[in-house]
């Protein structure tokens, strides 16, 4: 039955109407990438690069993210991987980069500002990831971004890197030795709220956004994410967040930028209509979540979620937007 179940997971979620939705799956580490495959995860949404680089006492050589990357995309056994560079900061330093501390780390050098901020560990990283596109179809994905800038600096440093690792991008490769990686893409995380209402700015430099709901909410709501007091305040179907989702998709509406949730929101039951109906293409969820989010997206029309969603934006609070499934 387990069996039979899992076999109607790898099949591909369709709406009653007919649109396919791709349902993704967040991993961490290889086991979760083997889940993710076995519950019929259609790709790797957020490949969290976190775990390679946290307690130990130097950065990891280019080499053993190569091996580690590979050996993650392998069990996802030819579907994409969506791998976000390093997504470290203040509240999670690492020995080997030097950091003031900082009153108020959420807002610190996080993310991609670190990363820029030290560029070595980028460029070893995306060295390693693009050894790995050669040979799987890999993305690469950039987290806490505000500036467009900070996209355009990240995207040199990645060309810089392809032509060291002479990788000639599309197509077949040249005669002089290039390889050709057809399949990299390039998508940005959006967890800021002023990088959610400028995602037009954006759009020109990637294929895809995801939308971090976790921080989304913490930046948008102006509480802290894990903090147990402010639980029921930072409520990622709050309005304001779900507006702020809204603008991100009308601004790549009729584009082929493509727009995924990849927060925990995602696989919330109550989420998923209200995610599709304002327009997200992408769902990426717990890998053991897969199953279950797909079965609600063959049970939703689209028609009825945009409706719902209009409704939602209008809401005045969370638990009323959380009221508006009930009958
Ligand atoms: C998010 O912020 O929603 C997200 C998916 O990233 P992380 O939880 O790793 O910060
Ligand atoms: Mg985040």
């Amino acid at each position: 039955r387990l069996e039979e179940a899992l076999q109607v997971a790898r099949q591909p979620a369709v709406t009653r109407d007919g649109v396919e939705v791709h349902v993704a799956a967040n991993v961490g580490s290889v086991t979760d990438a083997e889940a993710a495959a076995a519950h019929g995860a259609d790709l790797a949404g957020l490949v969290r690069t976190e775990f390679l680089f946290l307690e130990r006492d130097s950065a990891p050589s280019v080499d053993e993210q190569e091996t580690s990357y590979r050996a993650v995309v392998e069990a996802l056994d030819g579907r994409r991987a969506v791998v976000r560079t390093l997504d470290v900061g203040g509240d999670k330093p690492l020995p080997y980069v030097a950091q003031p501390a900082e009153l108020n780390p959420f807002l610190g050098v996080r993310g991609l500002r670190l990363a820029l901020a030290r560029p070595e560990l980028l460029r070893d990283q995306l060295r390693a990831l693009c050894r790995v596109a050669v040979d799987h179809p890999v993305s690469i994905m950039f987290p806490m971004v505000s500036q467009v800038d900070e996209v355009l600096a990240a995207r040199r440093i990645l060309d810089d890197v392809l032509r060291e690792e002479r990788v000639v991008g599309g197509g077949h490769g040249d005669t002089d030795g290039a390889r050709s990686l057809p399949g990299l893409e390039v998508g940005m995380m959006i967890e800021v709220p002023s990088a959610a209402l400028k995602a037009a700015s954006f759009a020109p430099y990637v294929d895809f956004f995801s939308i971090g709901t976790n921080d989304l909410t913490q930046y948008a709501l102006a509480a802290e994410r894990g903090n147990d007091a402010l639980a029921s305040l930072a409520d990622p179907l709050d309005p304001g967040v779900l507006q702020l989702v809204s603008a991100v998709c009308r601004a790549v509406s009729g584009s082929d930028v493509r727009v995924a949730v990849c927060g925990e929101i995602a696989s919330d039951p109550v989420a998923a209509p209200l995610l599709l109906g304002l327009g997200v293409d992408e769902l990426s969820v717990g890998p053991y979540a897969v199953p279950e989010v797909k079965q609600a997206v063959r049970e939703l029309d689209l028609g009825e979620c945009r409706e719902l969603a209009g409704r939602a934006l209008a809401a005045v609070s969370a638990s009323s937007v959380r009221a508006l499934r009930s009958p």
